[in-house]
């Protein structure tokens, strides 16, 4: 079977890869095509882009966007988007700056819980846009945490102590930017957003259709046999694409490998094709 993965990071984000090497191990893994879904950052595309063209791997431009979601988690993918697109540069930007703004308020939050991580040790450990991940690292580094697990959860996870809220789009806003930049909008892994029931995700997915979400990532290394099998569901019922990734990181997510996932994980071809009917104009 042709193999694909349609959600990776870079060290544009948070992934240890640089979107070069990130198409090296593809190629080496025997990819068919994967697509570069950095959170709220299209900067690794042309790199990616780039290499990918010159090794004969088939790349799908892509990017996550972080939405508002005050239940859980809320990320919209978006697929096959012009990296050139200027508007979607200048909205990504106020995402960045979020990040930004918010960063030192985390840190300083961890000062004042006896941890002594700095900005400028944080700042270090990333490529691009610094993030969570970066200060999670940080805080490994000096010893304050085990794993990078354990400064997500005792510390820098919605609701834990290091906690800071942070300016997010949308949903409806996330979906036309990225329709805008020629994009197809898919959301990612529903399980992060925490609904009650499946009457409750339905209806959600549903005004996201509406607003024009073309897929649902059905298929992703955290999802059961279950949830795969529901979320599939739900997308044919409602005329959706059924896309797939891993959301690999590298090594800032060890035990996730690009295409398998944790191991049992199969994304086929097929599905990106499918995918492809939903562009704009195809
Ligand atoms: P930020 O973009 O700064 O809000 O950081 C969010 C990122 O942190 C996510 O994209 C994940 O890659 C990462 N993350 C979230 N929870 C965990 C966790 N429990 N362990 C490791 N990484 C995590
Ligand atoms: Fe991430
Ligand atoms: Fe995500
Ligand atoms: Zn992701």
């Amino acid at each position: 079977m042709d193999l694909i993965d349609l959600h990776t990071h870079s060290t544009a984000s948070d992934g240890s890869f640089s979107p070069r090497a990130l198409v090296e191990y593809a190629v080496k893994k025997g990819a068919a095509a994967i697509a570069l879904t950095d959170h709220d950052t299209i900067e690794g595309l042309p790199e990616a882009l780039h290499v990918a063209g010159a090794m004969g791997l088939e790349l799908v431009p892509g990017l996550e966007i972080s939405a508002d979601h005050p239940g859980g988690t809320m990320h919209i993918l978006g697929y096959f988007i012009n990296p050139e697109d200027p508007v979607l540069g200048q909205e990504l930007n106020r995402l960045q700056e979020a990040r930004r703004e918010r960063n030192p308020k985390i840190i300083a939050k961890l000062q004042n819980l006896g941890i002594p991580v700095t900005y400028d040790q944080v700042r270090a450990l990333a490529v691009g846009q610094v993030g969570r991940p970066h200060i999670a690292q940080a805080m490994l580094q000096i010893g304050a945490v085990k794993t990078l697990d354990e400064a997500f959860k005792k510390f820098l996870t919605k609701g834990a102590p290091a906690y800071v809220e942070k300016f997010r789009y949308p949903p409806e806003k996330a979906v036309a930017l990225i329709i805008r930049a020629g994009g197809v909008p898919v959301l990612a892994h529903p399980f992060t957003l925490k609904f009650a029931s499946p009457d409750e995700l339905r209806g959600h997915v549903s005004a996201l259709k509406d607003q024009g979400l073309k897929g649902l990532e059905c298929l992703y290394s955290e999802h059961s046999t279950e949830q795969t099998r529901r979320y599939s569901l739900l997308a044919a019922d409602l005329g959706l694409a059924v896309t797939g990734g891993t959301d690999f990181h590298g090594k800032n997510k060890e035990s996730v490998d690009l295409l398998t996932g944790y191991g049992a994980l199969r994304i086929p071809y097929r599905l990106l094709e499918e995918l492809k009917r939903f562009q704009p104009g195809f």
